[in-house]
Parts: C-alpha cells; structure tokens; sequence
C-alpha cells in the first residue's frame, strides 16, 4: 500500500480483478471513511470502476437481501465483471440526473425544507391555519383554482381542431389523435354529432358537446368509458404534467397551443386562502417560499421561539447547507425540474448531509459541475463534512481545486478506451503531483491568455433583458468569434444566454440535456453512421442492408437487437442483464456469419470510434468517424447504449452533429464537462475551428483554460440570484486580468502563468 493512511484502522475496500469495460485486471484497496478522487482522462475507465463496479455490486448485493418472491421479479442484474469486492458498504449514487419533472416537487419538498417550515407556520403563525397539512400545496391546504400548481394554462382552441374537415377527416390536430386511432374512435362513436360531418357545420350545442362538454360516463359498444371534451381532455393529457419531461413533438404543441398564467385565485402561491393568511413577523409562508433561501436562512435566525426549537434548528441547518453549497440563490418555491444538473447534484447533496446514515459509500460524479472556481470552495467543505460523518466518499473529479482535497487519489490511464483501464497511480496528492503521469504534470498547469484575440465589428445586441434575476441588462454579442460568458453559479448565465438572446434561425443550442430515443439508439444510429456500415456490409456480402439494424428482421427476437433484457418495475428503477440468446451480440447468429473485412457485424459496433476510423475506408463513414474524434469522443464504442452516455459527452455527440449542419451560431453549456485538463485542449482546438470556419461561438464556462482561451469575455454578477443578475465586465481576457477586480478577474488572475 503506497500511503500509510491506506492501513488505518477503518480498513479498506478491497477490489480484485475488475475488468468491467476497458479495465484491465485492475486491483486496487481504497481506505474507508476517508476522501478519494478518481482522475484520468475521458473513457479511461473511471465511471466503469467506481459506478460500473463498486456502485454496481453493492446495489447488486442490496437487491439480494430482498425476498425470492421481489427478486424474481427484478431479475438478476448481471454481476459486475470482478473477481472480488471486500468489505464494501451501502453506495449512494449522488448523480447529476435531473430530478423528478414533477410539478409538485420543489426544491422546498426535495429538501423537506417545506416540511419544516409548514410546522413552524402551523404552531406559531398567527392566526393559525391548523396542522402542518393545513399549509400543504399537495394536501389541505391546497388553492382549489389550480390544485396546488400555481398556473392555470389557457387553451387556443383553434390550435386543436381544423373547422374544415370532419372528426373523420381528421379535423382533431392535436399528437398521438390519429384518425384510426382509440381516442378519435372516441369521440366519433359518442353519439353527440355527426362524426362525418364538418366542424364548421356543427350546431352550437354539438361544438360544446365536442369541445367542453366535462366527464361523463357513458357506454360505448358494451364497454364502460368516460366522454370528456376534447378541451379538458388536452389539459388532462399535457397540460397538467410537466412540459419539459414530455417528448420534443408534445413540448412543441403544449408551446404553441397553451398559455400559462399564475393561477388568479392563489396569485401563483398554490395556497388556499386560510394557509395564507397565517403569518409570522408579518410574512406568510409563501412568501417566505419565495424569498431566495440565503436571505430565509436571516430572516428565520431572528426568530426566537423555544417550543419549536429543534424544528427551526433542523430548517435552519438545512438553509445553511444550501447556502453553503452554493445554492442560497434559489427559492424553496423553485420547481425541481428546473434546476439544472449541476444543482440538482447538489440538492440530492444537502439531502445526504441531514442523513443519519453513516458509514455509507457516497459517490459522486463530477461535483464541481456547474461551480465557478469561486464556489467550489464550498463544495469541497461538504464533500469533507461527509467524510467526516463516517463515510466513504468516492468522487469522480478533473478540477484540480477538489484533487487537491483528496485523502487518496487513483489515477486510471494512460489513455482512453482500449489505450487505459490501467491504474497509473494510487497515492497522495503530493504523489500524484510528483509523479509523471498526465494528471500530475497537469495539476498546476497555468495557461496562456490568448495573446491576440479576434477582432469583430458586428454584434447581435440584447437590449433591457430582465427574466428572472436579470437587471435590465444591455449587452452586444460579438459575432464571428468565441464569447465565453462567466460568472458564479445563479448569476444569470443561462436567463441571458437562452432566455434573452434574439431569436435567430441559425442558432442552435447544443447543451446536455438527456437524448430522445429507444433503448437502441448508439452513436452509430444517432450520428447516421449505420447507413454507410450496413450498406457496406450489404455490398460485402451480397444481402440487404436491413439485415444489420437492430430493429430488422436480423435482430435477436429475444432481447430486439437491444442485447439486454430489461426488468422495469413500479416502483424500483429497471434492471438490465445481458440477453442469454444471443450473448449480448445482439443480432441472429446467421446475421454474424456475413463479414466485412473479417469482422461481424456485432464486432463493428463493439469498435471505439478511434478503431473503427482505422476500419474504415468508406468516406462517408470516415467522415462521421472523423469529427466524433474530433469532439473527444473517439474512446466511445459505436455500440454503446445513448441511454450509458454522461452529460458532456452527450454534449459533445450532439456537437459532432450540428457541426455537419453549419449552423453559424453555437451555444455550448459547459462543454469541459467530463473532460481531463489534458482534454481541454483539443476542445480548444475544435472550438477554433468552428471560429474560424466563420461561426460564432458563444460558450458558457467555468474554466479557467476556456476564459483564457476567448476573444471576448462577458462576465455576470457580482454575485448569484438578487445580488447577480449585472454586467460587470466584458473585454477581453487580458483586460479582465489586467483591470477587473470581479470575482472571475480574480480565479482567473491566479490561474494564468
Ligand atoms: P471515464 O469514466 O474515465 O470517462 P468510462 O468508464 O466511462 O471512462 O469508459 C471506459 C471505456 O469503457 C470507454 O472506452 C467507454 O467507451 C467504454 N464503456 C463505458 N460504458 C460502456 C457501456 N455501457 N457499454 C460499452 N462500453 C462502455
Ligand atoms: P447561471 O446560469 O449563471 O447559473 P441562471 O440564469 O440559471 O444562472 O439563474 C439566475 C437566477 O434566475 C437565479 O436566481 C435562478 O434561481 C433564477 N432562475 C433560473 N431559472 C429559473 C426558472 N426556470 N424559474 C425561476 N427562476 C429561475
Ligand atoms: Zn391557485
Ligand atoms: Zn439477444
């Protein structure tokens, strides 16, 4: 064992023989209740180590203590590919997933911060509503105009329906109403007018009856049913869920078909009028919901009230975690499907902080995401105040600020892919620096500001932008350059970059948001790269090029071509194992039989990108090939399931597509995310050509190798939500060093050498 504390007396996590992905037989001890990093560059091996391992087996190991009669139906997950794993215990996945588009859930309920603050209000707010329930938007306490949303939506009917044609004809115009389809057959077969009959022909009272008339139940053909309106049936189906969870189609009809407004009757509180009439220090607790969380956390350490003291305590300790990490700039009343990745990571953070949980493995991926340098400070105080509760923290990490904190650090390379899976140190920081891998030699690396930034003459200017915390902003956009726009988190990044900009036909948007598509859907089927590879294979052997795509007649019947079986459950998350027809191969053993240069099918899509830009000829393929390399992602296996892709390499690949489109402006979020400092170059590169190619580039980042890298900076603050939302600096980069005293001036001023 390389550092003594390795031996202490909590012992160590003993893994032996992992070979999960592209790890190679690797074995390694990792000290319990103590801080490890885990470094390397993109595809080394990483997230196949600490998720696909660790996290993997003792999830594995949980589900087995469930009974015989649950585990049959969850199925078996397969074991990770380890020889052994000593001494582990209960891992928490503390993901970057976005969290549940639920319109009820907030980050007030996420946090149980609601729940506390509703008991404070029911036992001293004055007058009193009753039970803590009698404060609750999902209960009692619920506004009766919107059921506890807070928004009413308004509907454009004509959005809906074409008065031109008949029911039959297809006059409903709203998705999944084919005219063959169930819910048309619906409303054809109701008995209230004429289905064949014009929409515009309609007698009034047939309109209404087609249109508003509310739930009724009725026999249809024998069977019990309910009509409903095709009005209310819209709200029903779309409108009360959440919009940004729904399908990229349904998103655009719900946009273009529905308003919405604060609810009339609650003023958007979601609160009946009793549980807003209560009032402490002359608030009541919607407005307290409202109140940005660092100012609550003040407002309520005024209060003095013994009977309630440990409720107040816990609340107050919860306000102050959030503070802390860097999120006292929201509201408790902020919808939890809004937050970004980075922010949820860190909610689901402060839910474990109030644990009582100890010894627990904690593993986090990436949790600086989202922070500028100047918060992530915080975030390595709570990573260590874990720690410091008995835990095993285990940290997925490329900023050299959190390396710095680690007890223990494992550095997995040389490479990606085929080229890594290798442990290339385990040790101390100090070792790590003075040791010569990449991570080390990169550890203090200082960067360059750019020495002559491209000059623009034409702005896309943004004039009085004031969405949400936004103070009548005016700003120009250079065009044809790269802006990196900067500035702590909650700031106002994102309200000026996508919700202010002028809307413009030649922008796209490439951010990393989870990607539409079947279990089926890999690099090779989302980037078009499957055409020329079956076509190849076809013209090789004579056959149909239909035979090699997963959902053609070539597939394994068994698991689809999907080479997994999936187990989804009600209430637990689904469980996958590898499909025992055909091995995970994914295609009938006929189809494998036809080769292309001496590989199979399975063994293409089995390739990285970086093989198979050697495999192929092709120049179609090659040009795929090439700028999926060129985003970073030559480590990927063309095969590899979307649904296993991090957010920044999902970023990435949609990157690789629209830079076939031309697009002339990009907006990139944090495209670093995921990404090794010895990466961050070659993105550098990429994001230069694009420039130079003539396009404007417009990335929002925290670091610092980007911000130095740019020929314009806007930089917001000063500080995160009411105390941001300003301009304070835009220029370029030596400007900024050389003259800013902002915060961003500041890391940056540091970072440069
Ligand atoms: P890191 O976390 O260091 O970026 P990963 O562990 O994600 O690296 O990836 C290591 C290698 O394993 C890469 O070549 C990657 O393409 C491959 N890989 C990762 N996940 C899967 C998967 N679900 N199926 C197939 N290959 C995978
Ligand atoms: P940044 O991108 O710099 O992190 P944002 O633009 O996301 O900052 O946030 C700026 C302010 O606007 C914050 O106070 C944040 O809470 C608020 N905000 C952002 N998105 C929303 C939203 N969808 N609803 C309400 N407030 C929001
Ligand atoms: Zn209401
Ligand atoms: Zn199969």
């Amino acid at each position: 064992m390389p550092a003594e504390h390795v031996a202490d007396s909590h012992g160590v996590i003993q893994v032996r023989g992992a070979r999960e992905n592209n790890l190679r037989d690797v074995s390694l001890d990792l000290p319990k209740r103590r801080l490890t990093v885990f470094t390397g560059v993109s595809g080394s091996g990483k997230s196949s180590l600490v998720f696909g391992t660790i996290a993997a087996e003792s999830q594995r190991m949980i589900n087995e203590t469930y009974s015989a009669f649950l585990q049959t139906f969850m199925g078996s997950p397969s074991r990770p590919d380890v020889d052994a794993l000593h001494n582990l215990s209960a891992a928490i996945v503390v993901d970057q997933e976005r969290m549940g588009a639920n319109v009820r859930s907030t980050l007030g309920t996420a946090t149980d911060a609601y729940t506390m603050l509703r008991i404070v209000f029911s036992r001293i707010g004055v007058p009193s509503a009753g039970s803590a329930l009698a404060y609750s938007f999902n209960a009692e306490g619920m506004c009766p105009g919107c059921e506890g949303i807070g928004k009413v939506s308004t509907i454009d009917i004509e959005g809906l329906i074409d008065r031109d044609k008949s029911i039959l004809e297809g006059a409903i115009t709203v998705p999944q109403f084919s005219v063959d389809g169930w819910y048309v057959k619906g409303y054809a077969d109701s008995g209230y007018f004429d289905p064949a009959k014009k929409l515009r022909d309609f007698t009034e009272q047939e309109l209404d009856d087609f249109l508003h008339r509310p739930a009724t139940k009725m026999k249809l053909n024998g069977i019990n049913t309910t009509y409903e309106g095709l009005v209310p049936k819209v709200q029903r189906m779309y409108l009360s869920k959440d919009k940004e969870a729904a399908q990229p189609h349904i998103k655009a009809f719900i946009d273009r078909v529905a308003t919405f407004a604060p609810c009339p009757d609650c003023g958007g509180t979601r609160l009946r009028p009793e549980a807003l009439a209560s009032r402490i220090g002359g608030r009541n607790i919607a407005e307290c919901s409202a109140m940005q969380v660092s100012d609550l956390a003040v407002f309520l350490a005024d209060l003095d009230e013994p009977s309630i003291s440990p409720v107040l305590l816990t609340l107050r300790h919860t306000l102050d975690s959030l503070v802390e990490i860097g999120l006292g700039y929201l509201s408790l009343d902020r919808e939890s499907g809004t937050l970004s990745g980075g922010e949820a990571q860190r909610v689901k953070m402060v839910r474990h902080l109030g644990s009582a949980l100890t010894d627990v493995t904690y593993v986090f991926d990436e949790p600086t995401v989202g922070l500028h340098p100047h918060d992530i400070q915080r975030m390595n105080t709570l990573l260590l105040r874990l720690r410091d509760k008995g835990n095993t923290v285990l940290v997925v990490e490329h900023k050299p600020e959190t390396i710095a904190i680690a007890d223990h650090v494992v550095d997995l390379g040389p490479g990606a892919g085929p080229a890594g899976g290798e442990i290339c140190f385990e040790g101390t920081v100090a070792g790590l620096r003075a040791s010569d891998s990449l991570t080390g030699r990169h550890l203090d690396h200082k960067v360059a500001l750019r020495e002559s930034p491209r000059p623009f003459t034409e702005v896309l200017p943004i004039k009085g932008a004031s969405l949400h915390n936004l103070k009548d902003v005016s700003v120009d956009i250079p065009l044809g350059v790269l802006t990196v726009v900067t500035g702590v988190a909650g700031s106002g990044k994102s309200s000026l970059i996508y919700g202010s900009m002028p809307r413009r036909d030649d922008v796209v948007v490439v951010d990393q948001s989870a990607i539409r598509g079947s279990r089926r859907s890999n690099p090779a089927t989302y980037t078009g790269l499957l055409d020329p590879i079956r076509t190849a294979f076809a013209k090789a052997n004579k056959v149909k090029p239909a035979l090699f795509s997963a959902n053609s007649e070539g597939a394994c019947p068994n698991c689809k071509g999907i080479g997994l079986v999936y187990v989804d459950l009600a209430m637990m998350a689904g469980v996958a194992s590898v499909c025992e027809e055909c091995e995970g191969k994914r295609f009938l053993p006929e189809v494998l039989t036809y080769k292309l240069r001496g590989r199979d099918i399975s063994e293409v899509l089995g390739m990285s990108v970086t093989e198979a830009r050697d495999f192929f000829t092709e120049k179609q393929a090659r040009a795929v090939l090439d700028r999926l390399v060129d985003v970073g992602l030559g480590y990927v296996s063309l095969g590899q399931p979307l649904t296993t892709l991090s957010g920044g390499e999902r970023q990435r690949l949609k990157l690789a597509i629209h830079m076939a489109e031309k697009a002339g402006t990009y907006i990139l979020d944090e495209p670093t995310t995921g990404l090794h400092l010895a990466d961050v170059d070659q993105l550098l590169a990429l994001l230069d050509r694009l420039v130079d190619d003539g396009n404007t580039v417009i990335v929002i980042e925290h670091h610092q190798a980007v911000m130095a890298h740019a020929d314009w900076i806007i930089d917001l603050g000063p500080g995160a939500g009411q105390d941001g939302g300003r301009i304070v600096f835009t220029g370029t980069p030596a400007d900024l060093v050389a003259t800013s005293q902002t915060l961003t001036a500041q890391h940056l001023r540091e970072y440069v050498g």
